[in-house]
């Protein structure tokens, strides 16, 4: 783990072609909404943290099989003073008991799932003294990633 100051944007940039393009492949649409007045610079490992957005991106696009939105919304969290990307999809959502497992490791709903996307992400965000969550429900899931700032 390499901690230095990065912006979330200039990550994200990098790796924008990749998720358009498995999009592509899936039907659906990348939307970026930037809440910002200042630059998002953070305090993380920058190729750990594309591997977090990759990952995330990549279990959105699975969930919206007919294809569908998926928005990338990066914005300040005020009380905690921490940046905030959120990873929207439209999917069908994630039910409650599966929802209390898909951090720990090798759990998979899917026929070829390795089950280490999301505790990958969840490792990585806490070498940054960050954290991810999320929250579902049958219109979708976000899963909310908390870096800390500068
Ligand atoms: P994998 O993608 O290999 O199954 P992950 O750790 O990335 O492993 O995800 C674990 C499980 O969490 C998935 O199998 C799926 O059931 C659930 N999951 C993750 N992201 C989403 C999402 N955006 N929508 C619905 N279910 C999800
Ligand atoms: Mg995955």
């Amino acid at each position: 783990v390499h901690l230095r100051t990065v912006n979330v944007c200039q990550v994200l940039k990098e790796i924008l072609p990749l998720i358009k393009n498995e999009a592509l492949l899936h039907n659906v649409t990348v939307n970026i909404e930037r809440r910002l007045s200042s630059l998002p610079m953070v305090i993380a490992d920058g190729e750990l943290l594309k591997q977090v957005f990759l990952n995330l991106c990549k279990n959105a696009i699975e969930a919206m099989r007919d294809g569908g939105l998926l928005t990338i919304r990066l914005g300040l969290q005020e009380p905690e003073n921490k940046f905030v990307v959120d990873i929207v999809d439209a999917g069908p959502g994630i039910p409650s008991h599966v929802l209390e497992q898909i951090f720990d490791p090798f759990f998979t709903t899917k026929e070829n799932g390795t089950g280490l996307g999301l505790p990958i992400c969840k490792q990585i965000l806490n070498e940054f003294g960050g954290r991810i969550d999320v929250t579902s429900d049958e219109m979708g899931t976000t899963f909310h990633v908390h870096l800390p700032l500068v």
